[in-house]
């Protein structure tokens, strides 16, 4: 076997999708709160320390709010929407880069009028997210922006 046959090539299908990569729900963890998302695994192999996926949101969907020691770097793809990481809430764009640090509180969401997409960097072998408790939530919410922020999601059923 040659190094050419070991390698892979996926063609772009058009709409964020990719030969040979399944469109798969975005967690199995049914604890968590998250909505109208999905995930794709675009590269995991053994012979890499990290792994890089794809996680669309449709128009008003939004990612678990989450912490874990280990850190994400982020590249949105398409859409726009907010960021949540730790105190802040940020507007994102297409191409934009974030990084979410070792155990700060993070959450992605989309406007309402377009879905949003983004590719996320991770370590292979990483820790499980931690979720907030009542007391974590208080916490955030003391930022009026965070506040706002969460209960764009809450005002609504999920
Ligand atoms: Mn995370």
């Amino acid at each position: 076997m040659t190094d050419s046959d070991r390698a892979l090539h996926r063609p772009a299908l058009g709409d964020a999708r990719w030969e040979g990569v399944e469109c798969r729900p975005y967690k199995e963890d049914e604890r968590a709160l998250f909505k109208a998302i999905t995930r794709q695994v675009l590269f995991s192999d053994p012979a890499l320390q990290g792994e890089l996926r794809y996680f669309e949101m449709a128009p008003g969907g939004f990612s678990t709010l989450e912490r874990h020691e280990h850190m994400h770097g982020v590249m949105i793809l398409r859409g726009h929407g907010q960021c949540l990481i730790g105190d802040t809430v940020r507007e994102v764009a297409p191409h934009d880069l974030v990084t979410i640090p070792a155990w700060t509180w993070h959450q992605f969401r989309a406007t309402r009028e377009e879905p949003m997409g983004f590719l996320c960097m991770v370590n292979a072998e990483r820790d499980k997210p931690q979720l907030p408790t009542e007391g974590d939530l208080a916490a955030l919410r003391a930022n009026p922006a965070v506040a706002a922020f969460l209960d764009i999601g809450t005002a609504e059923k999920v």
